[in-house]
C-alpha cells in the first residue's frame, strides 16, 4: 500500500472512506486528533513555492499582509517590554512582511524560507542580512549554538510533511523563557476565505497537507515538548470581511444593466449605442464596489460583536507555547 494507513501526526487510525478527493490526492479525517490530512503526504519542495506570486508576494514587503492578524497579535504580547536584546526567528518569512515589522518594533530579526528569490529581496531591499534558505530541522542542525527568544511559524505548519521534526528543532532553538508562536488556518472556521477562482488551490495539496482544529493543534504542540500558553481562533480582519460581503451580495448588476439597455433598444425613441452600455455597466460595478466597501467599514464593528455571540469561529488559529520544562518547575 502506497497510502499511509494511519494519521501521520498521532498515528491514530484514519476513517475507512476519504473525506474527499482532490485531483490525484485524497483528504482523510483523523477521528483521534481531529486533523484532516492528505495522501500522498509530501511537501512539494522549494520550486513549488517560488511559483506563487499572489499569495506570497515576490516583492520585498515593507508593509505587513493586510489579511494577517497574527503579526499584531504576536507583537502586542510584548507590549511594554524592551525587546532590543531579544532575538526573533521568523520561519517561512517569505518576502519579509513580518520580519520588517518585528525589526521596526526593535527585535533582532532572523528569517528562514524555502524560496531563495524572496530571501534575496529581504537582504537587498529590506537590508536584513540574517535570512537563510531551507528547513527548520536543517537550520537547527547547522546552527547548534544559536538561540532565539521568539520563534514564529505563521502559515507554515499546514505545509509540512515532517511537522514533528520542525517542532523538535524549534524546541532546541528556543532560549530559556523563549516562546513559540504558531498561526494556521482554522479547520472549524465559520467563514471560508479559500473560495472563488484560484483560491481553492490554496487550501489543497500539494500546498496544504493538513487542516487543524484548535484541539488538534494543542495536542500536537504539547506532544512535541511544549506547554500551550494561549490558543484561540483570531477574528476576521476587515479586508476579508469586505471580501465575504462582496461574495454574499451578488446583485447581478452587470446583467441588470445589460437588460435595461436591451429594453431601451426595443423602444425606438431612445436607442443607445454599445459604448453607452459599457459605460453604464462600468459605472454600476464601480458604484457597487464603493457601496460594499462603505457598508463593510460601517458594519464591521457590529460584525465583530456578533462573532462571539453566535459562536462564529475565525479563519486563523493562533497558538503561543513555551518549552515544557521551564513551566514545569513553577
Ligand atoms: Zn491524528
Amino acid at each position: 500500500m502506497a497510502e499511509a494507513e494511519a494519521c501521520p501526526l498521532c498515528s491514530g487510525a484514519r476513517d475507512k472512506k476519504p473525506l474527499k478527493e482532490w485531483r490525484s490526492y485524497r483528504w482523510w479525517d483523523c477521528a483521534e486528533c481531529g486533523i484532516a490530512f492528505v495522501t500522498p503526504f509530501k511537501n512539494p519542495g522549494a520550486a513549488f513555492y517560488a511559483q506563487y506570486a499572489d499569495l506570497y508576494p515576490h516583492e520585498a514587503q515593507e508593509a505587513p499582509d493586510a489579511m494577517s492578524f497574527e503579526y499584531g497579535e504576536c507583537l502586542s504580547s510584548f507590549a511594554g517590554r524592551e525587546v532590543s536584546a531579544l532575538r526573533l526567528l521568523d520561519v517561512g518569512c517569505g518576502a519579509g512582511g513580518f520580519l520588517n515589522q518585528a525589526r521596526k518594533r526593535g527585535f533582532q530579526v532572523w528569517g528562514l524560507d524555502f524560496d531563495e528569490g524572496r530571501l534575496k529581496l529581504v537582504r537587498e531591499k529590506l537590508g536584513i542580512p540574517s535570512v537563510h534558505q531551507g528547513s527548520l530541522p536543517d537550520f537547527a542542525a547547522g546552527h547548534p549554538e544559536e538561540r532565539f527568544d521568539a520563534l514564529t511559524m505563521f502559515q507554515v505548519i499546514e505545509h509540512l510533511d515532517r511537522p514533528a521534526d520542525w517542532l523538535a528543532a524549534a524546541l532546541r532553538l528556543l532560549s530559556p523563557g523563549g516562546r513559540l508562536f504558531i498561526g494556521t488556518p482554522n479547520r472549524d472556521r465559520t467563514f471560508d476565505p479559500f473560495q472563488g477562482p484560484g483560491m481553492e488551490e490554496v487550501d489543497n495539496p500539494p500546498n496544504h497537507l493538513t487542516r487543524w482544529r484548535a484541539q488538534s493543534l494543542k495536542r500536537f504542540v504539547e506532544s512535541s515538548g511544549f506547554a500551550v500558553v494561549e490558543l484561540k481562533a483570531l477574528g476576521v480582519p476587515l479586508p476579508l470581511y469586505a471580501l465575504m460581503l462582496r461574495n454574499t451580495l451578488r446583485f447581478g448588476l452587470a446583467a441588470r444593466a445589460l437588460k435595461v439597455d436591451q429594453i431601451q433598444h426595443a423602444a425606438p425613441a431612445s436607442a443607445s449605442t454599445p459604448g453607452m452600455r459599457a459605460v453604464l455597466v462600468q459605472a454600476a460595478v464601480k458604484l457597487k464596489e464603493l457601496l460594499i466597501n462603505s457598508l463593510a467599514f460601517l458594519s464591521y464593528p457590529l460584525f465583530r460583536l456578533a462573532c462571539p455571540l453566535f459562536g462564529w469561529q475565525g479563519a486563523v488559529l493562533y497558538c503561543v507555547a513555551e518549552p515544557k520544562a521551564q513551566t514545569a518547575g513553577h
